[in-house]
């Protein structure tokens, strides 16, 4: 039988229970609440200002071989922070014997230098979300510190590969190295960085020169600007940053990052495209609608293969790093969402793909062609053809009948080099008759390549890659 004064301790233990419970549940909503004085405070102990986090990514010499500078790629890694063996940084404080050691140490830069510690900060009390912005904030640290590794392993991926730079069109591969060797430098572009989730995440890693954020709303701008004093948070539109002008006054290929507005990704990521064209953008890790990064890796012959798995497996390497699930979300989209990774070619890569092909005659065929999309490649391009022809309809009978233009020497090397882009760039003879998600990005440029071309005085090495082309095309196109 129980006794009054059992009962009563168990009545106190089941109180404590559900204490500890409720505080559970309440204390991540108590912490969005006091995210601002939290922020502001681990801020100042985070502050690349006052502990000069490891910001600095430099290669050790220029005279080692690519796979060396991979190794190399390097963090001065100084006061109090150290990375345990897993990969870990923690912070120690107290003990005096550590400093000089720490000070001398040299880390390695990879995914896992990141704090996976932080909790996201929403703009709760401060304003609400404005859906016509697509302001969907993420609310879960876990989901934050694998976008944030995610960006880390793009950006250096694309910095050991070398994205080309601007001098490194003279086709020489020594060129190129010394080029990749001058990349010191991450050049972080954080697009609608809202309250921050990401950014508070970004900025202790990377520091002040190398992160900057793009922002359309003012409210976030503001609060933003108190969080951060000395991050560069500038206030414009996405769509009308001119990243050509921002890399060269960075001094070379941006890395970007973004949870994006969702209601305008496939602008933003044709802008990102034209801006590769003059090598200023290295590599974008961005969430989307789980359909659209569908599409951007999709097979040839899926239903999910269309415009933009031409234009981005054209322009790049793409993976799709995970899928995000809507309740990470803050308030939660009616859409699962992806978060992808896009490896930019670079103009001199770009170019040898192209093999001499305007992009923008290009956007004109795979439009055509995929407005069209259940009729064959022939019906498809047939008023395009008629306009290319001034109306000559031998001529576009011919197009239409024609045999394929042999391949570009320079498509021919690569293909004799194993690059799979090149080795399904070959048109088959009836490939009028296809539909054209049974049709390569490769095989695309070719079909261009018949329509408009080839020329005798085309230098195909150095025709010129036009800055704006694909960016006007609109969402779901
Ligand atoms: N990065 C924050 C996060 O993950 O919690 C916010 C992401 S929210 C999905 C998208 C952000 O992009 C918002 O802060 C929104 O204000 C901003 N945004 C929307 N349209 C924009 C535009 N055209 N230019 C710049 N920022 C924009």
């Amino acid at each position: 039988m129980t006794t009054i004064p059992e009962s009563s301790s168990m009545f106190l233990l089941i109180l404590y229970i559900a204490a500890v419970i409720s505080i559970q549940q309440v204390a991540p909503f108590q912490q969005y609440q006091n995210k601002y004085t939290s922020c502001a405070q681990n801020y100042n102990r985070l502050n690349p200002s006052n502990i000069d986090i490891p910001r600095i990514i430099q290669y050790s010499s220029h005279t080692t071989t690519t796979t060396q500078h991979i190794s190399s790629l390097k963090l001065t890694q100084l006061n109090g922070w150290v990375q345990d063996s897993d990969g870990e940084w923690s912070w120690k404080e107290d003990d005096p014997n550590s400093d000089s050691a720490i000070a001398t140490e040299t880390l390695i830069l990879n995914a896992d230098s990141i704090n996976t510690q932080a909790t996201p900060s929403l703009p709760a009390g401060a304003f609400r979300p404005k859906q016509s912005l697509g302001q969907n904030y993420l609310r879960d640290g876990n989901t934050v510190a694998k976008i944030v590794k995610a960006f880390v392993s793009d950006a250096t991926t694309t910095l050991q590969t070398g994205v080309s730079s601007p001098s490194s069109d003279e086709d020489s591969n020594e060129e190129e190295e010394e080029n990749i060797l001058k990349n010191t430098d991450l050049r972080a572009v954080e697009l609608g960085p809202g309250a921050g989730a990401l950014t508070d995440v970004l900025l202790p890693a990377l520091g002040t020169n190398n992160l900057q954020c793009i922002e359309i709303d003012d409210r976030s701008v503001e609060l933003l600007n108190d969080k951060h004093p000395n991050l560069r948070v500038h206030h414009e539109d996405v769509l009308q940053v001119n990243y050509p002008q921002l890399s060269e006054l960075e001094g070379g290929p941006l890395s970007i990052i973004g949870n994006l507005p969702y209601y305008i990704t496939s602008q933003i990521l044709f802008a990102l495209a034209d801006a590769s064209h003059s090598n200023s953008i290295r590599s974008a890790t961005v969430t989307m609608q789980w359909e659209v990064g569908r599409r951007i890796v999709a097979p040839t012959r899926t239903k999910d293969y269309g415009i933009l798995s031409v234009v981005f497996q054209l322009y790049a390497d793409c993976n799709i790093h995970f899928k995000i699930p809507p309740t990470v979300f803050y308030p939660q989209p009616k859409v699962d969402s992806a978060l992808i990774g896009l490896h930019f070619l670079g103009p001199t890569r770009l170019r040898r793909r192209l093999g001499g092909v305007n992009p923008s005659h290009l956007r004109s065929v795979v439009t055509s062609t995929f407005q069209q999309r259940r009729k064959t490649v022939r019906n498809g391009l047939k008023s395009l053809a008629l306009s290319v022809y001034n109306g000559d309809k031998d001529k576009v009978q011919q197009f239409l009948d024609g045999e394929p233009c042999p391949l570009p020497q320079c498509v021919l090397d690569a293909q004799a080099s194993g690059d799979e882009f090149a080795l399904k760039q070959e048109l088959p003879l009836d490939w009028a008759k296809k539909r054209p998600e049974e049709l390569t990005s490769g095989q695309f440029v070719e079909i261009t390549r018949m329509l408009y071309g080839p020329k005798e005085d085309v230098n195909w090495e150095e025709s010129e890659l036009k800055n704006k082309v694909w960016r006007k095309m609109k969402h779901g196109q």
